[in-house]
């Protein structure tokens, strides 16, 4: 039930209707008994300054979940940001202080890697190549390097935005063997789409080397339709697929961490 001390929390968007967040998250607050509630805010690119600027100044306002096309746009009018969102440069989720300033995290990437986790697959030592080089990739790039994948091909349709994801990576993990190319899918132990093709019907594989085999991991960051072009084709050659939606589980803990939401006190 929404009280005068139900704790707001909301996401915006531009188009609004189609996202799936407030259901999860608002049964994400119900199962921890958490007395919050969380709505959607259709906002125009133009008012989004106007929009953040009066977040700041309701007082019983928690966070806010931020998706298209607002990523970039937000990151410059957070007041700080945590982990990797700088260099990425987007920000998905924020969390507004007691004192109304507003801290950022890019939280897209790590919930996908532990997605993976969930379902027992560790990126640690792997060769991975990512289809993409758009909003989602850039976050799973970084999350794959953070969590420890030995190389990182990137291979996406306008190759400039590739390379550059590469540089970026490489500049903060000079661990990760990070490089933009043609995809090297055959010797790879993880392909990861993290391009739009195969949201609509009759969309083509996001590449063309559909060299997969037993004992790889295809994973889709693409939640509907569940199987993928991608995804049918990997599963036919054998190989262990991986479906999008966990990623978007997991974020919801991770979105609802950032945001200071914990468990009502028994
Ligand atoms: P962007 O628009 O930022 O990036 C789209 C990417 O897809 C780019 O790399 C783009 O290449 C590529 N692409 C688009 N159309 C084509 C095409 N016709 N041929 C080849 N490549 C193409 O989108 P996002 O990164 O925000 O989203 C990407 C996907 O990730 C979406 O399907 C989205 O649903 C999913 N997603 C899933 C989440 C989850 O929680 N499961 C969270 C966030 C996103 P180019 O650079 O050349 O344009």
């Amino acid at each position: 039930m929404i009280t005068g001390h139900t704790k707001l929390y909301g996401i915006v968007a531009h188009p609004i209707a189609h996202v799936k967040t407030p259901e999860e998250m608002n049964n994400h607050f119900a199962s921890l008994g958490y007395d919050g509630v969380l709505v959607p805010f259709h906002v125009q690119p133009e008012n989004l300054a106007t929009f953040i600027d009066t977040l700041r100044r309701i007082e019983n306002f928690g966070g806010l979940i931020v998706t298209v096309p607002h990523k970039t746009a937000i990151l410059e009018l957070c007041d700080s940001v945590v982990g990797d969102a700088a260099a990425i440069g987007a920000v998905n989720t924020i969390r507004r202080d007691p004192d109304g300033s507003l801290v950022g995290a890019m939280l897209d990437g790590k919930g996908f890697v532990r997605g993976l986790e969930a379902s027992a697959i560790d990126v640690r030592g792997m060769k991975s190549c990512l289809l993409g080089a758009g909003g989602a990739a850039s976050a799973i790039a970084f999350a794959l390097a953070e969590a420890g994948v030995n190389s990182l091909r990137i291979v996406n349709r306008s190759a400039g935005k590739a390379e550059d994801l590469a540089r970026r990576v490489a500049e903060h993990y000079p661990n990760v063997k990070a490089s933009a190319g043609a995809p090297e899918t055959a010797s790879q132990d993880l392909v990861v789409n993290a391009t739009s093709l195969g949201l609509r019907d009759g969309d083509p594989l996001p590449l063309e080397d559909t060299a997969f085999h037993s004992g790889q991991i295809v994973a889709e960051a693409i939640m509907e339709p569940e199987v993928t072009p991608i995804l049918a084709t990997a599963r036919e050659k054998g190989a262990l697929i991986h479906f999008g939606r966990p990623m978007l589980r997991q974020q919801i803990r991770l979105m609802a961490e950032h945001m200071g939401v914990t468990p009502a006190k028994a």
